[in-house]
């Protein structure tokens, strides 16, 4: 297992990670709450943590890695109410839409996807302990969480506890003793999806979820929690607060890693602000690589300022000068020379290959620092067009060397991979070529419903094609994208 250092949110310190039961890592990550498609902001945490569980698992760590869905909100059921539509079937069309989206950005990493609702039993059991303990009061039904009584809130936000506001979730709701007291339970309103509890019917507040998922999943301790930075208060704070203060185990998480936000124009991207640009709109436009290329090329704490028409614009520029360096020596590869012929590379050319895929280990390691493993496979791509004159000479071996560097690329960063570029596309590309001939004929003779009629045909089987001038540019979209 290779060392690794994390900053962590809580002491503020970047520390030497230490997994509490090697090789074992439990890592959670706040999921989604599916009331709405998703959005860049959302792709940016997802990238991050793939990237992280990809990192520890080339590095010899067993990940297990669980992201939870809300599927029972305040937001869910305000949107399904003005639809008219069930908030459980909102969310799970949501839900549905948001997997194949990570699909298509090759974010395969998460291990279990718990439903909320599905640990109501575990969320019921969780809100009894910290009554019976004086930590939480009954008040009309719904329970709350007594934060006076729980010394460490806001230690990891630095919030004093006179100044906490309610949260932005939380509305005023009489019988809570203080504003900043935080719901466990909510008293069933008429119409909501409720569930039977002690204190009368109701629905989980949001917080409990995933401390009832995280404690039965991982037990009372865990190795690393992650979400975007605009989650940290109240969110994981009352975290903090319903585990240790349910299981007297501290601390409930070893490593806290928060992801700087999207903004645009230094706002946080919201449905409220209308600064939206959706998560699958970018994939369209630009590609899978593009996008987690475009995150990846920064700090995951620093934050990300969107600029439309330009950012995506300047990251595929960026991407595509590495794909093609990669492209060039796979299509080489593909059409070596037979095994033991074909020239062997320089010995400093190797090594160069062998220490650049060290440094990228190195690069990840502290901190995971994507945004140097991309100005290394920079440093790298430069090399070899002055190191390489020919690369379709070079042995079938001299050739997987020096592909080394992307191949680690494709396996970390799921970057730059034999199977993540549309552009080339190996023998579909020759497909969709003599597709988009035949288009190109029609249209020439003015049989635009020919032509139209192909583009639709290519887009059933997941084939978007987009013309610009004379040029036609095609991607792969996924089924029905
Ligand atoms: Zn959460």
């Amino acid at each position: 297992m290779r060392r690794f250092e994390v900053y962590d949110t809580l002491s503020r310190e970047t520390r030497l990670f230490v997994p509490i039961v090697p090789p074992k890592v439990g890592l959670f990550v706040c999921g989604l709450t599916p009331y709405d498609n998703a959005h860049i902001g959302h792709g940016k945490v997802a990238v991050t943590f793939d990237v992280v569980a990809r990192a520890l698992r080339r590095w010899g760590y067993r990940v297990f890695y669980v992201q939870n869905v809300t599927n029972i909100d305040d937001r869910l059921i305000a949107r399904g109410g003005e639809s008219g539509t069930d908030p459980l079937v909102l969310a799970d069309r949501h839900i549905s839409a948001w997997f194949a989206e990570m699909d298509r950005l090759g974010v395969r990493s998460v291990n279990y996807y718990p439903y909320a609702t599905d640990y109501v039993p575990e969320i019921l059991a969780q809100i009894r302990t910290l009554i019976e303990r004086g930590l939480a009061y009954e008040a009309r039904g719904s329970v709350y969480y007594d934060i006076a009584k729980f010394p460490r809130y806001g230690a990891l936000s630095g919030q004093k506890l006179e100044a906490l506001r309610p949260g932005a979730r939380v509305a005023p709701e009489p019988g809570k003793r203080a504003p900043g007291d935080f719901v466990l339970w909510k008293a069933a309103t008429p119409g909501e999806p409720t569930w039977e509890a002690p204190w009368g019917p109701g629905r989980p507040g949001w917080h409990i979820e995933d401390t009832a998922i995280t404690v039965r999943l991982f037990g009372p301790r865990y190795d690393l929690h992650g979400a975007g930075l605009d989650l940290k208060f109240p969110h994981h704070e009352a975290e903090i607060a319903q585990a240790e203060g349910t299981t007297g185990e501290s601390p409930l998480v070893n490593f806290w890693m928060h992801v700087g936000l999207l903004t645009m124009k230094g706002e946080k991207m919201s449905k409220s602000v209308g600064n939206v640009v959706g998560l699958s709109d970018a994939v369209d436009r630009f590609g899978p690589g593009v996008v987690r290329f475009y995150y990846l090329n920064a700090h995951y704490r620093s934050p990300l300022d969107f600029v439309a028409g330009r950012s995506l614009e300047e990251a595929t520029e960026a991407y595509n000068s590495l794909d093609s360096a990669a492209g060039r020596l796979r299509s080489a590869r593909s059409s070596a020379p037979p095994e033991g012929s074909g020239d062997v590379l320089e010995a400093s050319l190797e090594t160069a290959a062998n220490d650049t895929v060290e440094h990228l280990d190195e690069a990840l390691s502290h901190d995971f620092n994507t945004r140097e493993a991309i100005a290394l496979l920079f440093g790298w791509s430069k090399q070899l067009t002055e190191g390489v004159a020919g690369p379709e000479r070079l042995s079938g071996e001299s050739l997987d060397t020096l592909l080394a560097p992307f191949d680690w690329a494709a396996e970390v960063l799921g970057l730059f991979g034999a199977t993540d570029s549309s552009d080339g596309g190996g023998s579909l590309g020759e497909v969709v070529q003599i597709a988009l001939d035949a288009r190109a004929r029609a249209r020439e003779r003015g049989d635009f419903a020919e032509a139209d009629r192909i583009r639709t045909e290519l887009a059933a089987s997941g084939i978007r094609i987009e013309d610009h001038g004379t040029t036609t540019r095609w991607r792969l979209v996924g089924s029905g994208g």
